[in-house]
């Protein structure tokens, strides 16, 4: 069974939840994508991929050598873009690598995107016939896109916590998210400022 629960789904944007799967765990770096079963587990968690076809693909995909490449080939895709997106959020330009392994993930594509209606929205949902593990970049590739060609990147931002690694899409009302999540590093600041107010406060006594 592929674990679909250990992901930070908090980006707003798929390319974004992508970088986010490099987190620091106890103040250690972790990769949520070490193998193929991760990846498929990530895909069908962000319903890139229904979670049997998950299942089958991982139990379908090769031998160990070939996985090692693919998932050397993944991680490549996701630093680039992790490279694009810590940019964008300093206000730096895209550089031409990263325009060119998303346009090379694009060439792969060929699932067709269908619309659903949320309750705040529209889901962008893709629908494909996925049968290789690099097939599975292309929607993520679409997503970088769509953030390149249609978002305000001004709006691309890191979690405020300076431990914290996780980066958002900020699509809030007027734009004053500062945390991954409420309930972790939201709540972390919270309660620290807290403490140096009842610190602050025992020095005045
Ligand atoms: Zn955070």
């Amino acid at each position: 069974m592929l674990d679909t629960t250990a992901f930070f789904l908090i980006g707003s944007n798929l390319s974004v939840d992508f970088i986010n799967t490099e987190i620091v765990e106890n103040g250690a770096p972790k990769d949520l994508l070490a193998s193929l079963a991760e990846f498929a587990a990530w895909a069908a968690a962000t319903n890139v991929l229904d979670r049997a076809k998950a299942e089958r693909l991982v139990a379908a995909w090769g031998s160990e050598s070939e996985t090692a490449a693919v998932i050397a080939h993944i991680q490549t895709f996701r630093s680039i873009l992790r490279d694009m997106i810590t940019g964008l959020a300093q206000g730096a330009s895209v550089k031409a690598t990263a325009i060119h392994a998303i346009n090379a993930e694009l060439q792969n594509k060929n699932s067709a995107v269908e619309i659903r209606q949320t309750e705040s929205g529209f889901d962008k949902l893709f629908r494909a016939d996925f049968t290789e593990p690099r097939q599975l970049l292309a929607p993520i590739a679409e997503s970088a896109a769509d953030l390149l060609c249609y978002g305000d990147l001004t709006y691309l931002k890191k979690c405020e916590n300076a431990e914290c690694i996780l980066y958002f899409y900020d699509t809030t009302k007027n734009h004053s998210r500062r945390w991954c999540s409420m309930a972790g590093c939201g709540n972390r600041a919270k309660v620290a400022a807290f403490y140096q107010r009842q610190r602050e406060k025992a020095k005045k006594l």
